[in-house]
């Protein structure tokens, strides 16, 4: 071992071969080395041995909702990358929306990017978006920077970011294609949205009933038309219906470049668990039944859906009312993923390395950032969570360093503690500890 400044250590390593007793060598920030466990230390390296804890790669969420500026009050840069960083994430990359201005032209990434400086905890990479009559900002963005484009089919639930028709949707994603970059999709259709029973209210049920799936699977079937016939590269985000997946399925099978997410919500929460007029539970597309559930997990498991982000997406505790109809939607998750989706798959029979794969090397790979992050190899940076697999604790919304203490996961017992994270070979997290922000501003170039 040579040129080392960091070891660590752990019996429980996860790489992409495979889970094993290991020694991670870094330097300059950087992964030189995976050694064998009991490999020599060199002079002036200093060893950190993590024993039986599991060393991650830093977990990368590709879909997160910060707000920062403007409706700063929902979340943050400085929190929400705390919260990221307790919760095992070393990388995000934040929406376009919900934060003034919106992130759709070159002049607002650069007022985001401003603000997000100093305040980064961990990386942070920026999603432009993709609204009616900004197809001439699209490329200026792309060469700005940003990892792709997000557009909704159907009305975001904020009037500054108007969702795209068919036509409209066409011609972004002609542009888009043009320059090689990426559609990201909240995908439902507002004629099946518009056809469904809108009771209002407190009941989960009416709620359930008013985004039906056949309003996502519609939208992904007009997707798929339009990516198949222009060869677009396009992303489902936060998939909830499982009706969609053979659509999906299919569509790959013949070579359409589409890939998908879902979300810990949708894997670990159930329709037939959410209390009425529990509102902290509502997201759109909503968490559907268990059954379907089911099938949202073979999906990860055969490979159909790709990774799983947190779309966490808060709001000032006011918004979150007891009538589904009006409350806000978006489930926030940031701290909570990594346990949630980890205590769910491990009952399910997963191991570690899948939850590795959906949430970090997936990710990476969708934003084009696998030469640098998701993965415990040399050459990646040296960004690390590590976590103790078997130990468990309930969710106490007090401890979470999400700006508003609200939460879907309240009074759960989660399995997996993330004990501490590290930045390019610096631990910014220990103990609840924080460092100062050391995290910086990604570009996709
Ligand atoms: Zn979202």
């Amino acid at each position: 071992m040579s040129d080392a400044e960091l070891v660590l250590r752990s019996t429980r390593v996860i790489t992409p071969e495979g889970t094993r007793a290991a020694s991670v060598a870094v330097a300059d920030g950087t992964i030189t080395a995976v050694l064998p466990h009991d490999a020599d230390v060199p002079a002036g390296a200093r060893l950190e041995d993590l024993g039986d804890d599991a060393l991650l790669p830093g977990l990368v969420d590709t879909h997160v909702h910060v707000n920062d500026p403007g409706r700063t009050e929902w979340e943050g840069f400085w929190t929400a990358t705390r919260a990221a960083a307790a919760g095992g994430i070393t990388t995000l990359i934040d929406m376009p929306l919900n934060s003034l201005p919106p992130t759709t032209t070159v002049d607002n990434l650069r007022v985001k990017q401003d603000v997000a400086r100093d305040k980064a905890h961990i990386d942070v990479g920026f999603w432009g978006g993709a609204l009616p009559g900004n197809v001439k900002d699209l490329r200026p963005l792309h060469d700005a920077g940003v990892f792709g484009f997000k557009a909704f089919l159907s009305p975001s639930g904020v009037d500054e970011f108007p969702h795209l028709d068919q036509d409209r949707l066409a011609g972004s994603l002609a542009e888009i294609t043009g320059f090689g970059g990426l559609l990201i999709v909240h995908a439902e259709d507002p004629h099946h949205l518009d056809a469904a029973p809108q009771h209002g209210g407190p009941r989960y049920a009416d709620f359930l009933a008013s985004r039906p799936r056949d309003a996502e699977d519609t939208a992904i079937a007009a997707l798929i038309a339009q990516a198949r016939r222009l060869n677009a590269r396009v992303h489902v985000l936060h998939l909830s219906s499982s009706d969609a997946l053979p659509l999906i399925a299919e569509a790959r099978a013949e070579g359409v470049r589409i890939t998908v997410e879902t979300c810990p919500h949708y894997l670990t929460l159930t329709a037939e668990e959410v209390p009425d007029g529990a509102s902290e539970f509502k997201c759109c597309p909503p968490i559907r039944e268990a059954a379907n559930q089911d099938l949202l997990w073979q999906a990860l498991a055969d490979g159909t859906i790709d990774c799983v982000v947190t779309d966490h997406s808060p709001s000032t505790a006011d918004l979150k009312t007891d009538d589904f109809a009006t409350a806000w939607g978006g489930i926030s998750s940031l701290q909570l993923s990594l346990s949630a989706v980890w205590t769910e798959a491990r009952r399910r029979g997963h191991g570690l390395d899948d939850v590795v794969r959906w949430m970090s090397e997936r990710t990476a790979r969708l934003v084009g950032l696998d030469a640098r992050k998701g993965a415990i190899a040399p050459g990646r940076d040296a960004d690390f969570a590590v976590f103790a697999p078997e130990q468990t604790f309930t969710v106490d919304p007090a401890a979470l360093q999400h700006r508003n203490r609200v939460t879907a996961y309240a009074g759960r017992t989660l399995s997996g503690v993330v004990k501490s994270t590290w930045l390019r070979g610096e631990r910014i997290l220990a103990d609840g500890e924080f460092t100062e922000p050391k995290g910086r501003l990604l570009d996709r170039t």
